[in-house]
């Protein structure tokens, strides 16, 4: 061929790095395009099938890495990548139902999933009902011949009551019927989702995986092949992708998770022992507390809590005390999410958000970070003061 020109040069170049590069961090692989050997090559690839590549959105040898990692923490076979938790979620609702479907949640399921199920409901021909999280094997009744998902969760990530997770799928199981847990609190460490039943573990990344509060992903594992195909059918059809980038720093928070995972819980317990011994709070909704619907389930199945837990405060305090309470907090950030670095707190109005609250008093929820344990408890101790 003819000496090419500059600007084919600025595209096309002959050089290949040597092979037998070893290090510990895995290669972050930019593409939309994955080039094909050749044409026969091309036609016989197979886009489900992970030993070979043949589009970004189907994955590179940087997201196959970061889900088999993945995977492995849970003890699960397969795994797919969502560009957030929220999209995992859909994911599963959008690959396991359909039209004349129902779907069980519980009543303090992550927020977004309930307004998911809400939408099924109104424009999919999709009945989603709600169940007492603390139902356990109650939830058989509930089972009607077109129920084809269960979505469980524990605790629930405001609310705090540990459900009965092997109850729930063993009567699903009997029925027949699908169960996803989101175990994004536990994070595959404090509890092991395939272990109490669930058949697909769902977690958001975006969480204590990243552990840096600075991106978002979701991830959806499965042990058998024929479920994950049926998952896989629907990230293709959705047009999922997550940036190289973006897979690459989980992959660098992963090693670290469980140690950062325990200092969270060891520091949450410390403020939320702390906090009990105040006359301004009425409960510690921690599941390691007696306080907390389901501390019995928790100890049973639990071998760790992490740093999200919430309080109730006394009934005498307005919404108005509370968010001066919350505004003078100098270390904690007001905002949503958790399991980075930077203690949170959100107060929260549930009599909104669920079809039945009998607490009084009103609920603020907490993300002990990575910060001195002491420094917190002072920097709370302050801000009840303005309480008085
Ligand atoms: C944050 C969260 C999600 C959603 O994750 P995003 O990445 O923020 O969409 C789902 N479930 C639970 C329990 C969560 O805490």
């Amino acid at each position: 061929m003819k000496k090419k020109s500059v600007q084919t040069c600025l595209i096309h170049s002959d050089y290949t790095p040597p092979g037998g590069f070893g290090a510990f961090s895995p290669g972050i692989h930019h593409a939309s395009t994955v080039l094909f050997e050749n044409v026969a090559a091309m036609r016989s690839s197979q886009w489900k099938d992970k030993s070979g590549y043949t589009y970004g959105l189907h994955g590179t040898p940087t997201t196959f890495t970061l889900e088999a990692r993945l995977a492995a923490i849970e003890g699960g076979s397969h795994c797919l990548l969502a560009p957030s938790g929220l999209a995992a979620i859909a994911m599963i609702d959008f690959a396991l139902l359909k039209s004349g479907d129902d779907v069980l949640l519980p009543d303090n399921v992550y927020n977004p999933n309930r307004e998911l199920g809400r939408w099924l409901s109104q424009d999919f021909g999709v009945t989603a009902r709600f169940y007492d999280p603390m139902i356990g094997d109650g939830i058989a009744q509930l089972f009607q011949p077109n129920t084809k998902l269960v979505w469980a969760e524990a605790p629930g990530s405001v609310s705090m009551e540990v459900a009965d997770l092997p109850a729930i799928c063993r009567a699903a199981k009997a029925h027949g019927v699908l169960v996803a847990l989101d175990n994004t609190w536990a994070a595959g460490l404090a509890l092991r989702g395939f272990d109490v039943g669930a058949d697909i573990v769902m977690h958001a990344l975006t969480k204590y995986q990243s552990g840096g509060a600075d991106l978002l992903m979701g991830a959806v594992i499965t042990r058998e092949r024929a479920l994950n195909d049926r998952l896989a059918q629907a990230h293709m059809r959705l047009g999922y992708g997550v940036g190289a980038d973006d897979a690459w720093l989980v992959m660098r928070g992963l090693p670290t998770m469980k140690l950062r995972f325990e200092a969270h819980d060891a520091s949450a317990r410390r403020v939320a022992a702390w906090l009990k011994a105040r006359p301004e709070i009425a409960k510690v909704l921690h599941p390691a507390f007696e306080d907390c619907p389901g501390h019995a389930t928790w100890k049973r199945d639990f071998s760790g809590a992490g740093g999200l837990f919430s309080v109730v405060f006394d009934a005498r305090y307005t919404q108005a005390q509370i968010d001066a309470f919350v505004d003078a907090l100098a270390l904690f950030g007001i905002g949503y999410s958790w399991g980075g670095p930077n203690s949170l707190v959100m107060p929260y109005s549930m009599k909104a958000m669920r079809s039945r609250w009998d607490d009084a008093g009103l609920l603020v929820r907490l993300n002990i970070g990575l910060e001195d344990s002491g420094e917190l408890i002072a920097d709370l101790e302050q801000a009840l003061a303005r309480l008085a």
